[in-house]
């Protein structure tokens, strides 16, 4: 076993956390107060190649696989959650439905601007209807010579109000469900028949868009089917397998940053004439921080090999969200205790981290719905098959 990252991933690590510190760190407090998307500063990490760092060179991506992906979400999450979603919706869903399931053609037209940061994704699966229960999309295909006419909309959609370029799950053939009568398309927002209904107004991530979208006879041509007619929630699972994994990761990078602001304020604070790091109850706040981000460490960059040398991965990916989310989460939660009444203030980034945290239990599959998919695995692995 080697734990060491290569050269190439320690240099990009430098590179990224660069990057994070000089240019998204100083917006974060102002995206969240703002609701503002910072879509300047994320054109600027598209110059620098980083929308495509897993994405091969062939089409436009750095070729640094899953680990450098890792890598890049790891620092975003560090300095900002909110820029850690829009790269996650953008690279770890909407473009990775491409990138594992697009034709030859199709990722030189949609993948290469993508990875470049010329186009921003978005991954159109959640309706009103259809969160947890996914299979249940009322969103319409329907075929009309060379093109497929798209009617219905889609809720909570990561970078729905400013993406170029849209892949959507819709219902091909309501008689067969999930298997085999939902297909992927790749849609391009400029076409007519889409809009964009409303933007949420969320606890959290608030400098990243949730929207609202509307699909009106919707012409989307043939070509732009993404894999095979009926299998496209086959497309959308296996993306949500490798988003989930990036997710562990940004949960990694913000529970990293907890416990750098809970050290940094227990070594400064004093009360009762000490600093707060003599009192023992912050000692072990800070000592189950640690373990248990070095336990996600171990298991986020574990995943991320097992995909780059091509190894099965879908449990342990549920594992990472699942298990990422709820550390960061805790970790949040001790360093709020740590500040404090200051840690409830807006003078500290205590309040906007503790905001920002809670969504990862909750999207790309509650963290219920992880459980679910561990125990179904563990349990098939037995011998039982569980029931719905
Ligand atoms: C900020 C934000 C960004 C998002 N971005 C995207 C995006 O880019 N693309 C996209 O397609 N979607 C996106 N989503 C949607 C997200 O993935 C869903 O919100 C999530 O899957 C949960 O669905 P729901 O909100 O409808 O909750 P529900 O499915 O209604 O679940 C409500 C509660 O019931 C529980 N529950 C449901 N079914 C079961 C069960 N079988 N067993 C046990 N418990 C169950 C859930 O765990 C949850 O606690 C986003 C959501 C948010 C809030």
């Amino acid at each position: 076993m080697d734990f060491t990252f290569s050269p190439e991933h320690t240099a990009l690590r430098r590179m990224v956390r660069e990057f994070a510190e000089n240019e998204v760190a100083p917006l974060a407090m102002q995206m969240d107060r703002q609701h503002r998307v910072p879509l300047e500063m994320i054109r600027r990490l598209g110059q620098t190649g980083l929308l495509g760092v897993c994405f091969p060179q062939e089409y436009g991506g750095m070729g640094a696989g899953e680990t450098g992906y890792c890598i890049l979400m790891e620092e975003l999450g560090r300095v900002c959650t909110s820029t850690a979603t829009i790269v996650g919706a953008h690279i770890g869903i909407g473009a990775m439905a491409i990138h594992l399931d697009g034709n030859d053609e199709q990722k030189r037209k949609y993948l290469t601007p993508l990875a470049r940061g010329e186009k921003i994704a978005a991954f159109g699966l959640t309706e009103s209807g259809a969160g947890s229960d996914a299979a249940n999309i009322r969103t319409r295909a329907v075929r009309e010579g060379d093109s497929w006419i798209l009617d219905g909309g889609k809720v909570f959609i990561t970078n729905g109000g400013h993406a170029d370029i849209i892949t959507v799950m819709a219902v091909t053939d309501p008689s067969l469900g999930a298997r085999g009568g939902i297909t992927a398309f790749i849609v391009e927002t400029a076409w007519e028949g889409f809009s964009v209904a409303r933007e949420e107004d969320k606890m959290g991530i608030r400098g990243s868009s949730t929207a609202e979208l509307v699909f009106e006879e919707l012409r989307v041509p043939h070509e732009n089917v993404l894999g095979k007619v009926g299998e496209g929630f086959i497309t959308f699972m296996k993306a949500l397998d490798m988003g989930r994994l990036t997710l562990g990761a940004a949960s990694l990078g913000g529970a990293q940053a907890s416990l750098e602001w809970a050290v940094r304020w227990a070594r400064t604070r004093r009360q009762f004439g000490v600093e707060l790091a003599h009192k023992q109850s912050v000692q072990w706040m800070i000592a189950n921080m640690a373990t248990e981000i070095e336990a996600l460490r171990s298991l986020v960059y574990r995943v991320a090999w097992m995909v780059d040398t091509g190894q099965p991965f879908g449990q342990l990916a549920a594992m990472c969200k699942m298990y990422g989310s709820e550390v960061a989460s805790r970790a949040i939660d001790m360093a709020l205790q740590i500040h404090g009444g200051l840690g409830l203030t807006r003078d500290f980034p205590i309040e906007r981290g503790f905001r920002d945290a809670r969504i990862a239990e909750i999207y790309e599959g509650t963290n219920e719905v992880q459980r679910i998919v561990i125990a179904t695995n563990i349990f098939r692995e037995h011998g039982v098959r569980i029931r719905p």
